[in-house]
């Protein structure tokens, strides 16, 4: 597997790796792949090697997908490439000073550079009767919410934002009747323009998906075998309840640590925890990370910024100083479809459609003076490349250029040789 050649002798450190999920597995991996010698161990809550979530609440609900699918290897793998694992353990205290990790059951190890990838737990509704929902973070949920799902009727999920919507569609295409309870204005309102919103939502409605926005749960109660869910509006009633309202991550692991705005841990650009010295990164859903784009630390939730990050501490940690740049992107499908969203709505821009609103192949933007802060992909997977090219590049584009299909994207890039 080694590729590069680090520019120190690392066969006498040791890299410990907190959380061994999808960045700190694609870490371990990396460390590898640019020639670290020494000792990789990743500290793993979950009994499971890790793995990729996004067919969580897709492929896997329906069944097209496996575990084993999901796994970033097999274990013959991780053992061949010298990379050990303890699964079943809860790290609880990362400490730079020491330079060790303690864990929940007395064990500790030390480490010369350790690595937070400890992600997020889901986040749990603070509501009397609400630990009868369903949660969705890890394998082990989303094995309880198959098999539920198996004898479900009518589902309620609480939280239209991209889980909930993504289980809304995966239950709604096994037959499901699915309620789903949203107590902002919109869905996907923390990602997505208003105008993609009510899109969405009618993409839900089209499918028999009835999504009651501005409604806040007040109890949940047992009823039957499934459960009745109080609102101030009246009752509904369902054999089973979901809870996506979210994660929440846990930064307090790491001695010293700066946390951010949105509970992360402060990283810089390295991804190097501030407040923790120069030997502790953070990479992943718990990492809040200097955004070039945005120009201000972000916290993203992203398959992609997993593997942006881990690669770019594996690479400074093999002896070339990476930082993690990302232009943000994250990708849901719904309904078969498949919606991009790069950049990241704040809530701020004219939004413009390039092609006709939510027909396959259109994208909303959103722009300030005609510099594109982001945009919404609708089946135009293809474009994205071009579209994050802009949204980075930052500089100004005629609007009237933008909404037209005709004038490739591709040619508004501002390295783009102007077609002679
Ligand atoms: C259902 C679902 C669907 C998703 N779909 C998409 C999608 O379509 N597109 C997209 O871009 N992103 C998607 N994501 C997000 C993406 O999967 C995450 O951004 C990514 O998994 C983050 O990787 P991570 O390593 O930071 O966290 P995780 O993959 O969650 O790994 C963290 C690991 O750390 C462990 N851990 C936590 N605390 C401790 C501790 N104290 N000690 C030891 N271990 C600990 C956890 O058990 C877990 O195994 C989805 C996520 C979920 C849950």
């Amino acid at each position: 597997m080694a590729e590069d050649t680090p520019r120190r002798d690392t066969t006498l450190e040791t890299v410990v790796i907190v959380g061994a999920g999808h960045a700190g597995g694609r870490a371990a991996l990396l460390l590898r792949r640019h020639g670290f010698a020494g000792r990789i161990l990743m500290l793993g809550a979950e009994p499971a090697l890790p793995y990729e979530r996004p067919p969580l609440s897709k492929g896997f609900l329906k069944g097209t997908t496996s575990a084993a699918d999901m796994s970033l290897r097999s274990a013959q793998d991780w053992a061949e490439a010298g990379i050990e694992h303890i699964g079943g353990c809860t790290v609880t205290r990362i400490d730079p000073e020491s330079r060790r990790v303690t864990l929940a059951d007395g064990r500790s190890f030390g480490f010369d550079h350790a690595i937070c990838a400890t992600g997020g737990r889901a986040r749990p509704l603070a509501l009397p009767g609400a630990e009868a929902l369903l949660m969705l973070r890890d394998l082990a949920d989303a094995r309880a919410l198959r098999s539920r799902l198996g004898s479900c009727r009518r589902l309620l999920v609480v939280g239209g934002g991209v889980i909930g919507l993504e289980v809304a569609a995966t239950a709604a295409g096994c037959g499901c009747a699915v309620t789903v309870l949203e107590a902002g204005p919109r869905v996907m309102a923390r990602v997505l323009p208003p105008e993609a919103s009510a899109w969405l939502a009618g993409l839900h409605a089209g499918n028999g998906v009835q999504i009651r926005t501005g409604v806040t749960l007040e109890r949940v109660l047992p009823r039957g075998t499934g459960i009745a869910a109080q609102t101030a509006e009246g009752v509904i009633e369902a054999d089973l309840g979901l809870c996506a309202i979210g994660i929440l991550p846990e930064p307090g692991l790491v001695s010293g640590a700066r946390h951010g705005a949105s509970h992360g841990l402060l990283t810089d650009e390295y991804c190097r925890v501030e407040g923790a010295g120069p030997h502790v990164y953070a990479i992943g859903d718990i990492a809040e990370t200097p955004n070039p784009v945005l120009g201000r630390p972000l916290r993203l939730e992203t398959w992609r910024n997993a593997e942006t990050q881990a690669a770019a501490v594996a690479r400074t940690l093999c002896g070339t100083a990476t930082p993690a740049c990302e232009t943000p992107w994250m990708w849901t499908d719904q309904f078969g479809c498949n919606i991009q969203v790069v950049g990241v709505w704040e809530g701020r821009g004219e939004r413009l459609w390039r092609g006709a609103p939510g027909a396959p192949g259109s994208v909303l933007f959103w722009h300030e003076g005609g510099r594109p802060l982001g945009a919404v992909l609708i089946d135009a997977g293809r474009e994205r490349r071009f579209v994050e090219g802009l949204v980075a590049a930052g500089k100004p584009v005629r609007p009237e250029a933008l909404a037209d299909p005709a004038q490739r994207l591709k040619s508004l890039l501002p390295s783009a040789v102007p077609a002679a």
